[in-house]
């Protein structure tokens, strides 16, 4: 997992004031890549175990490490990559040109309960710095400046969220 979350300021007049485009593929790829951190808060480690119907103890034991007193999920190496423990690859079929083919797609297992890092990607404070940092960041997602167009106070809304959202500022619903 190469994403990571970092802190900085934006600037009072950001670059993305006029909205930006993002809808998820379901590549997988912010899922695996070089070794890094999901962060879990503990709030959603009780709704993990819930979902699991495990106890929060249970989670951590299995699905947690704690680095400087805070929880990240688990990586596992998968042919040279570091996987979330969480992603899983399932079989799919696409037709391209009239013919069937079989493939895999690679899903989240927890998708309902993903940590709010997850929810709130690509609108982090790292990838929303600088148009620059927007390129740098987000070059492995496909999703990326396409699909879903989110205006300013939605992607606002979603950088500073501190918890789950009741619903995504990006919903249309
Ligand atoms: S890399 Fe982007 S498009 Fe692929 S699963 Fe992650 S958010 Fe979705
Ligand atoms: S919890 Fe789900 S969405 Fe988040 S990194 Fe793991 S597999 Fe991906």
């Amino acid at each position: 997992m190469k994403l990571d979350v970092l802190s900085s300021e934006n600037d009072q007049d950001p670059w993305y004031r006029k909205g930006l485009s993002f809808s998820c593929t379901q590549c997988g790829n912010c899922c695996t890549g070089g070794p890094g951190y999901v962060w879990i808060s503990t709030l959603e480690i009780g709704r993990l175990a819930e979902f699991l119907h495990l106890t929060p103890a249970q989670v951590i034991e299995q699905y947690c490490r704690k680095i400087n007193n805070r929880f990240s999920l688990t990586e596992r190496i998968n042919r040279g990559n570091y996987d979330c423990i969480f992603l899983r690859e399932e079989p799919t079929t696409r037709v391209v040109e009239g013919q069937t083919i079989r493939t895999t797609k690679r899903v989240c297992s927890i998708y309902p309960v993903r940590p709010l890092q997850c929810r709130t990607w690509p609108f982090w404070d790292s990838t929303l710095t600088s148009e620059q940092s927007w390129k740098q960041g987000t070059q492995r997602c496909p999703g990326v400046n396409h699909g879903k167009k989110y205006t300013f106070k939605q992607i606002e809304t979603i950088r500073t969220a501190t918890d789950w959202p009741k619903q995504s500022p990006g919903s249309t619903k």
